[in-house]
């Protein structure tokens, strides 16, 4: 047990703690064909770390609509996405990513760490992945691409949540991101967290260098991993 502030450490979803194989871009897409009557160039698309509003819109841009031609069946779009979700992504088809078990049981034990989410997704969409991968119990707070379409604005959203569930708030570094997409070092600095990345979502580990992470992990199995969550000090029993 550590005397000293407690951390909130904030995991991404997609290439963090999990893979879907890509079918859950796939769900989103034939959602956006079910509404809008288009096929949407996924060939030509990076989802990584954007978050699920932004996608369609970006999107749909490729297609020649205009934001405000598509902001009135957004709604519509993600309710058909959530139930395409549902059905495509059974457990069997959800890869919890190296290391991830582990160190996530190895947190929850300590009592100087809180957890949460910090995702793209739309919350619903999160949290069906999230239990589908069996990981729901370690979630309690997260701030969501339901909560802002620009990710850079959702450290302070889950900071409150974790303060209203804890009473404390996480200031500075004492909030970590982690993440496996420019898009998650930058949302981490935008809101004055550490960011630690993780090249296990497909972004090249220079491209990820490039940004000056705090630190930087082939893999949440890394023997660093403890370490570079805690900041170089992951305390005694934890070795
Ligand atoms: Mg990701």
């Amino acid at each position: 047990m550590r005397n000293g502030a407690r951390r909130l450490i904030l995991f991404d979803v997609d290439g963090t703690l999990i893979s879907t194989q890509g079918r859950a871009g796939r769900a989103l897409a034939s959602a956006i064909t079910e509404v809008l009557g288009v096929s949407a160039p996924m060939e030509r698309y990076r989802l990584s770390g954007k978050t699920d509003p932004q996608i369609v819109f970006e999107l749909m841009e490729l297609c020649g609509w205009p934001r405000e031609r598509v902001a009135p069946h957004l709604g519509r779009i993600l309710e058909a996405y959530l139930s395409r979700l549902d059905a495509a992504l059974p457990s069997e088809h959800v890869n919890v990513l190296p290391g991830v078990r582990e160190v996530l049981g190895a947190l929850a034990e300590r009592d100087d760490v809180r957890l949460g989410l910090l995702t793209g997704n739309v919350q619903p969409g999160a949290a069906l992945k999230v239990e589908r991968a069996g990981l729901s119990r370690y979630f309690e707070v997260g701030a969501f691409g339901s909560d802002e379409e620009d990710r850079n604005l959702l450290v302070p959203v889950a900071r409150a949540r974790a303060a209203a569930r804890w009473g404390q708030g996480f200031e500075g570094s004492l909030t970590v991101v982690v993440g496996d997409a420019e898009a998650d070092v930058r949302c981490a600095r935008a809101g004055g967290a550490r960011a630690v990345a993780v090249a296990t979502g497909g972004t090249p580990t220079e491209v990820l260098a490039a940004l000056g992470p705090d630190a930087l992990l082939p893999t949440l199995a890394d023997p660093s991993v403890l370490g570079a969550l805690l900041d170089g000090h992951p305390g005694p029993g934890t070795d």
